[in-house]
């Protein structure tokens, strides 16, 4: 089922997610939850999207990316479904990331992500999940970690006069972060062919 996308300023996005029991692992009513996050991020395509998001306090979250449209610069990341996340970074690296975010309806900005992150946490079957991540990708997950603890993009933008509209990131600050999403993944996926 395709559900609302709660918007900033509404105070459910503010509050810290609850762990999901092991023992809920896989429920009926889980697995509902998991299938309307995953059809209410294609409907909306966006990169991801935590439960949060669609008011539900529970720590999960979907992150799917295949060539978007709203982010055609985004290398692909096969549908990940991640229950009781914990992100670890693995470098003092920070890069800069251009943000949006389905609740933050037509606004993008930068903020500071680390490149390279070690992913944990349950899978809708109840498997364990233990991957690192590198690259732009890794700055997804850590946006829909964030939302877990009532955390929004914009709150980690530091410089706001990076902030913009769609419209505008597209007319005067797309090609310039293209290159920087070109060097990041030189950089931390080398070989991969890039689009
Ligand atoms: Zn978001």
């Amino acid at each position: 089922m395709i559900r609302d996308i709660l918007k900033i300023g509404h105070p459910l996005l503010r509050d810290t997610a609850k762990p999901l029991p092991a023992d809920m692992v896989p429920s009926d009513l889980v697995k509902k939850l998991i299938s309307d996050l995953i059809e209410t991020m294609r409907h909306a395509k966006g990169a991801g999207l935590a439960a949060p998001q669609i008011g539900e306090l529970v720590r999960i979250f979907v992150v799917e990316v295949e060539d978007n449209p709203r982010y055609p610069y985004k290398p692909n990341i096969p549908l990940t479904v991640v229950i009781n996340p914990v992100i670890e970074y693995l470098t003092k690296d920070r890069f800069d990331n251009y943000e949006g975010c389905l609740s933050v309806p037509d606004l993008r900005g930068v903020v500071s992500r680390c490149p390279h992150i070690r992913l944990r946490g349950m899978d809708p079957n109840g498997k364990p999940i233990d991957q690192e991540i590198r690259g732009l990708s890794a700055a997804t997950f850590q946006h829909e970690l964030d939302h877990l603890n009532g955390t929004l993009f914009v709150d980690r933008v530091t410089d706001t006069k990076t902030l913009c509209t769609i419209d505008a990131f597209g007319m005067w600050h797309e090609d310039d972060f293209r290159r920087k999403v070109r060097d990041i993944e030189q950089k931390y996926n080398p070989g991969e062919s890039m689009k």
